[in-house]
């Protein structure tokens, strides 16, 4: 069913064009150029100025002739750096970079892996209901290409975002809601050495309240972070001014909300004790996502690897990806494992056996929703 040598090789291809994150142009060229050659329409919307991108997210539809519901498959076009003249290498069924940058398996393997199942699809004439297919720009930074999404052009109600790491097989179905903290602690600066008594030390106060806080894994569904520090200008000067950047998250938004809190207060309490000012903004960078496990996109994706002899497991998160926006605009979505490893590293591989399984794996969903649509093995459900 699935070809495997033109699969590995339209993968190598993809990742061999650069696609960092603001520019996703050449690759949505490229997609836009397959996609009509198999039967889609396809339309790039306009959140590229929105993004600070090259190019907007491509969205393309394909009417199917069976009754079965439409179906979104959707995956990212960008990638991390370093991402730019990736050359892919095939060694004993592994897909790795010559080690100077990432693969760019995340998330081209899902995309990789879209195009290979509905190629079947047409090649092999399958019935199937509606198809629409998103490739976002932008994921990498902050979700930013989906947000700016033009979901009124999106019928489907539900969808697939290949997307999470996890075998084929691995349906995420919830993930955290996270909040970026970003805080300034103003201090006084003073010569370190002629008045360190007219000074205040914002570094010495930031410690202070970083050393409180309680970070890291905070209960079994909520984390915290604090990321970035920075401040001082020179050994002399007492200084003035540091920048504190962190983050919380949680499976549960009330969770969320309280830590957040905690870590504000905390820096308040200490810039207040030490005689300095505090300057701070909380961001909501995406919402929690819960998609009932007896939902039908998660039952479809379940059957889709019993029938191709994978054991689907329904698993939560840490992680944030653009199936939190699509949640968040009504289509039901979850994250499927692909099997991509060690991202966001060069060390970053995949292997053949894995990207063939991620593509029979969404040809199986859809499958799936068709038979059902028929009235064949509605039983399983
Ligand atoms: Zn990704
Ligand atoms: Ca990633």
């Amino acid at each position: 069913m699935i070809n495997r040598e033109r699969l590995v090789a339209e993968f190598m291809e993809m990742v061999r064009v650069d696609s960092e994150s603001r520019r996703e142009a050449r690759m949505a060229a490229l997609l836009t150029e397959k996609l009509r050659r198999l039967g889609f329409t396809t339309y790039v919307d306009d959140a590229g100025p929105k993004t600070g991108s090259d190019t907007g997210n491509l969205i393309a539809r394909r009417s199917g002739s069976a009754d079965a519901p439409a179906l979104m498959f959707s995956a990212h076009m960008d990638t991390v750096s370093p991402g730019r003249g990736i050359k892919p290498l095939e060694e004993d069924g592994i897909i790795r970079s010559a080690g100077a940058t990432v693969l760019g398996a995340d998330d081209k393997a899902g995309v990789a892996a879209i195009l290979e199942a509905v190629r079947v699809l047409q090649e092999q004439k399958l019935p199937h209901g509606d198809l629409e297919l998103v490739f976002t720009t932008c994921e990498e930074v902050g979700l930013s290409g989906v947000k700016f999404l033009d979901f009124p052009r999106l019928k489907a109600r539900m969808g697939y975002v290949l997307d999470s790491n996890g075998p084929a097989g691995t349906i995420i179905n919830r993930g955290p809601s996270q909040d970026e903290i970003y805080a300034e602690m103003l201090g006084v600066a003073a010569h370190a050495g002629i008045n360190p008594e007219d000074g205040v030390n914002a570094i010495q106060v930031a410690s202070r309240a970083i050393a409180a806080m309680q970070l890291g894994r905070i209960d079994h569904e909520t984390t915290a972070n604090i990321g970035i520090i920075s401040g001082g200008v020179a050994i002399n000067i007492v200084p003035e001014k540091v920048m504190i950047k962190g983050e919380t998250r949680s499976l549960q938004e009330q969770k969320r909300i309280k830590h957040t809190k905690i870590i504000c207060e905390t820096l308040e309490r200490a810039a207040r004790e030490g005689g300095a000012q505090l300057e701070v903004k909380v961001e909501n960078i995406y919402p929690a996502m819960a998609v009932p496990e007896d939902s039908l996109v998660v039952r479809l994706a379940q059957k889709a690897a019993r029938d191709i002899g994978l054991q689907p497991v329904v698993k939560s998160t840490g992680g944030g990806s653009d199936t939190h926006i699509f949640n968040e605009h009504g289509i039901l979505s979850v994250n499927l494992g692909i099997a991509m490893q060690k991202v966001h590293t060069t060390d970053e591989f995949i292997t053949v056996a894995d990207l063939v399984m991620d593509a029979a794996y969404v040809l199986a969903v859809i499958n799936a929703a068709t038979a059902r649509a028929a009235g064949k093995g509605a039983s399983a459900f």
